[in-house]
């Protein structure tokens, strides 16, 4: 029997995720774009119907609505629900999954709107009832995280005995001409970075810990292979929390994500006058949230594609030991924004996230990744994942140092 497949979200990533899927229409089989603005399914539709004569069903859905989602399932009778809306709708996606007994996908950690917290303990606390319901959930299948975890399961089981330092490196050396813009949702994107960095390290009685610091306390310069040196910056970046509990004899793990002047001092303004402020405030008596407006006012990511140059290069910077010595390796992946906009008419971090979704979702409904509960990219074996990553976009190299 054919599947049937439901996206929920149509924005920047939800446009690649519908055109990948669409592109593997023999695995995903009926295709449905959900999202609480129709025209913007009904338009992603429309290019896929002229570049790969493939029809989407589209609809309309808030996500935020536990009832109005599994409505919807029911109504598509879906296999499996891609979850590319915002972090906020993580959980009433989860919960009407459950109802529905079907299988779930996302891309980034659950979110509450009034705090930025980046951790999985909400969507780990599904496991059981995911379990019960004989249905599985996988979190976090975008690049970083997804990719990047699964790079480290893959450094694990072929390269290494015990991986002691992990450096995760996000390197965008795109350029979409304008003075700011953010790559992915404004608000998710300047929540991330406004937040204080913290990383994880075992102390001298080898029990781990995290370490914060400042929001772009720790600048290192890295050289990216085929992009050259940058300024890069410390974040926390929810993989992490996942990778320390399944990465063998590990000791610090790290994330850096590059930056350049101009954005660092745009949003430092921002910052400054209160713009990224997250809480409610009165405007001549009307409630809104600072970021929110903001993010209305900065370009759609999604709107990026058509102007965007240049190569984005993420990857892992491993060291550990091998047989009894020591080793080194960078596994990474390069891709070039103006060809993603030929394939599948978007920059290349939508697609850099929208690929990992769909080879998840691939994976999970060829049998491939199979499981009852919730789980994280790291869980299962890389190697199918790495071979869909060849075939479907995402090359990958390792340098072995
Ligand atoms: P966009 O803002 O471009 O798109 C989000 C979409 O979700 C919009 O179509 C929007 O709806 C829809 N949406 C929002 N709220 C609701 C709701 N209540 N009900 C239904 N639909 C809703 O974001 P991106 O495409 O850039 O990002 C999508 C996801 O990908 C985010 O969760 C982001 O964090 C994640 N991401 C993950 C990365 C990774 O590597 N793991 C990297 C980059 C992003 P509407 O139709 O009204 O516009």
């Amino acid at each position: 029997m054919s599947n049937r497949t439901l996206i929920i979200g149509a924005g920047g990533v939800g446009n690649v995720v519908a055109f990948k899927c669409a592109m593997n229409s023999e695995t995903f089989g009926d295709i449905t774009l959900a999202s609480r603005t129709v025209s913007k399914c009904d338009a992603i539709s429309s290019n896929i119907k002229e570049k790969l004569g493939i029809t989407l069903s589209t609809a309309k859905v808030d996500a935020d609505s536990v009832d109005e989602l599994i409505a919807l399932i029911k109504d598509v009778d879906a296999s499996i629900v891609i979850n590319v809306a915002l972090p906020y709708q993580d959980l009433t996606i989860m919960d009407a999954c459950v109802s529905c007994g079907v299988d779930y996908l996302d891309t980034a950690n659950y979110e509450h709107p009034d705090s930025a917290k980046f951790e999985y303990k909400e969507q780990w606390e599904r496991d059981e009832i995911f379990a019960k319901s004989n249905i599985m959930g996988l979190l976090g299948s975008g690049f970083d995280p997804g990719a990047t975890n699964v790079f480290c399961a893959y450094a694990q089981k072929h390269y290494f005995d015990e991986i002691h330092t992990i450096d995760i490196l996000d390197c965008n050396d795109g350029d979409h001409g304008y003075p700011f813009a953010t790559n992915f949702n404004p608000e998710i994107n300047l929540r991330e970075v406004s937040s204080n960095g913290r990383y994880w390290e075992k102390n001298a009685e080898g029990i781990g810990e995290w370490i914060e610091t400042k929001p772009m306390e720790i600048k290192q310069v890295w050289d990216y292979p085929e992009i050259g040196k940058r300024d890069s910056y410390l974040l926390y970046h929810e993989e992490m929390e996942s990778l320390v509990k399944h990465i063998k004899g590990l000791k610090r793990i790290r994330f850096f994500m590059t930056f350049g002047e101009s954005y660092l001092t745009h949003m430092k303004c921002l910052e400054n006058v209160g713009m990224l402020g997250i809480k409610e405030v009165s405007h001549k008596g009307m409630k809104i949230v600072p970021m929110e407006f903001l993010a209305t006012l900065l370009p759609d990511p999604a709107t990026l594609g058509v102007r965007t140059t240049g190569r984005t290069n993420i990857g892992i910077f491993a060291k550990g030991i091998k047989d009894g010595k020591e080793k080194t390796i960078y596994i990474y992946q390069i891709t070039d924004h103006e060809k993603c906009y030929k394939e599948v008419l978007s920059q290349g971090v939508s697609y850099t996230t929208g690929v990992p979704a769909m080879i998840g979702a691939k994976l999970i409904l060829e049998g491939k990744w199979q499981g009852k509960g919730v789980f994280n990219m790291e869980q299962f074996d890389p190697d199918p994942f790495m071979k869909e990553m060849n075939e479907q976009g995402l090359p990958w190299k390792i340098l072995e140092m």
